[in-house]
């Protein structure tokens, strides 16, 4: 069994062709896909998407670096969290490429988000989690996991 570890099919751009996608993907080989919300606005549609394909689309809420600029009840984000069982908990992460978000905001968000996260189960998806523990001089918070890409543990049925 193939699982696509890490697709946005949440992205608006899917929504007229998400069945034609997910038919090309299974004709493929790939039977599963964890979709990551990565803004305020795609944690619904991401719930959205899983609840209407159990079995085959798996659930993953945060908020992105790149989008830590924009309004968030993070909150919410929890609420998304504790609601809809997902996954994995992502996309979060540092990104601190010249384009994006300033660090301050990015660190402040990622921190937020870890602490309420903190004893919720099931697999991060995080990147520059390393950059974030030398900035913070501590051994970084309590991971199963802290990958990009790869949800190795996740478990999807
Ligand atoms: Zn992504």
């Amino acid at each position: 069994m193939l699982i696509d570890s890490h697709c946005h099919l949440n992205d608006p751009a899917f929504e007229e062709t998400l069945s034609e996608v997910i038919a090309r993907a299974k004709a493929a080989g790939v039977s599963r896909f964890i979709v990551p919300a990565y803004d305020f606005e795609s944690l619904g549609r991401t719930a959205e998407l899983a609840a209407s394909s159990p079995g085959v689309i798996f659930p993953a809420f945060g908020i992105h670096p790149w989008h830590v600029q924009e309004p968030i009840i993070y909150e919410r984000v929890l609420g998304f969290i504790r609601q809809n069982h997902p996954v994995a908990i992502g996309e979060i992460g540092l990104d601190f490429s010249p384009e994006c978000p300033p660090h301050e905001l990015q660190i402040k968000s990622l921190t937020q988000q870890l602490e309420w996260i903190s004893g919720v189960r099931g697999f991060k998806w995080c990147r520059g989690i390393d950059r974030l523990q030398k900035l913070k001089g501590a051994s970084g918070p309590d991971f199963d996991r802290c990958n990009h890409a790869q949800y190795e543990w996740a478990s999807v049925g």
